[in-house]
């Protein structure tokens, strides 16, 4: 599905005043607000802007954080960008595709990887795994 506005206003006008803060102002969302922290479903994390998928639910872990966090991004679904803002050098993570803010990446993580994906619940759409076989496009 192709819904990748071209423009800020295109933005602004497909994403709700949450969304388009954090994704297309590179906002944070308050930490323990998030609709997807709790979620523990198996499934696939995509891009709430363009809809591409970004993270496997088997990556997803508790962080204490107060934000959704995943130890690995799918190959090639996120770029990164250093961020120099407040006063630190943090890596920050963006939508390969449409190049929106998704959260930050540090080093932290777990073992199995060492990285700690720390994502916006508004920046994410949580689709379960069982839902609709063959439908596909
Ligand atoms: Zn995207």
């Amino acid at each position: 599905m192709e819904r990748m506005p071209t423009t800020e206003d295109g933005w602004k006008a497909q994403l709700t005043p949450e969304q388009y803060a954090v994704l297309r102002e590179r906002g944070t969302e308050a930490p323990f607000t998030g609709a997807l922290l709790q979620e523990h479903r198996d499934g696939v994390y995509r891009c709430a802007a363009c809809g591409q998928a970004l993270f496997a639910s088997g990556t997803k872990f508790e962080s204490g954080s107060g934000w959704p966090s995943f130890d690995a991004a799918l190959p090639g679904a996120v770029e990164y960008v250093t961020d120099a803002t407040h006063g630190m050098e943090r890596t920050e993570v963006v939508c390969s595709q449409c190049k929106s803010h998704l959260g930050h990446r540090f080093d932290d993580g777990p073992a199995t990887t060492g990285k700690r994906y720390c994502m916006n619940s508004v920046c994410l759409e949580f689709k379960p795994q069982d839902s609709g076989a063959g439908a596909s496009k």
